[in-house]
């Protein structure tokens, strides 16, 4: 899953990533508003942390501005203690939830779940695709009620073809929730990855796409 981080405050924003990447996410981190609006434009985000005090723009205008270009990708606002008039035109600029500072940071991660788990339609906490069975708060996956050992990676591409299941998702979409912007990808790990899912979960669940990348069917 790939999570862009808006923070200008240094240790919180260190603080946060850190903790996200603990919890396998790809984290982008910006610091002000305005290339924050200009990333979200060019690149694919599945959840965005967005503080609202933030140099260059503020950061209802750039909720504003994400969603007059269409885009729903989910937004959690951060606010300060007072800011009750903030909170409320944050959810009206387009915000899907919001956090008030100093916040728990396993709140933020349970937060940030839910809003990934209404973003894909799903009311069910738990990801369930035939004997297969995906725990996202555990980082738990089971075949046939047996717990199945998954490095950190292979768990991300898993739960990335599974919360986007029907679709076609390239290798660059993949490997882009692998790794952090601007880390070095190497050429074969998606197929790596694959493989390996294959191997422990069924040859049969992950499906080829010649020339595109992979898919689980719907
Ligand atoms: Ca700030």
């Amino acid at each position: 899953m790939r999570l862009l981080l808006v923070e200008d405050d240094g240790l919180l924003g260190d603080g946060i990533r850190n903790g996200l990447k603990q919890q396998d996410f790809a984290v982008e981190w910006l610091r002000d508003g305005q290339s924050a609006a200009n990333s979200l434009l060019h690149e694919h985000y599945d959840v965005v942390v967005l503080d609202l005090g933030l140099p260059k723009m503020h950061g209802l205008d750039v909720l504003r501005e994400v969603r007059s270009k269409g885009n729903a990708v989910p937004v959690l606002i951060l606010t300060a203690q007072d800011a009750v008039e903030d909170r409320i035109a944050g959810l009206d600029a387009g915000a899907d939830d919001y956090l008030i500072k100093p916040f728990d940071l396993d709140e933020l991660y349970a937060r940030i779940r839910a809003l990934l788990r209404r973003s894909a339609g799903r009311a069910d906490p738990k990801i369930i695709y035939g004997e297969i069975e995906i725990d996202p708060a555990a980082h738990q996956v089971t075949l046939a009620g047996t717990v199945i050992e998954l490095s950190r990676r292979e768990y991300a591409v898993l739960l990335e073809l599974m919360q986007n299941r029907g679709r076609v998702m390239s290798r660059t979409r993949l490997e882009e929730g692998l790794y952090e912007w601007g880390e070095q990808v190497e050429s074969n790990t998606v197929e790596v990855h694959v493989h390996h899912l294959r191997k422990k979960l069924g040859s049969e669940l992950i499906r080829t796409i010649r020339g595109v990348g992979y898919m689980i069917d719907k």
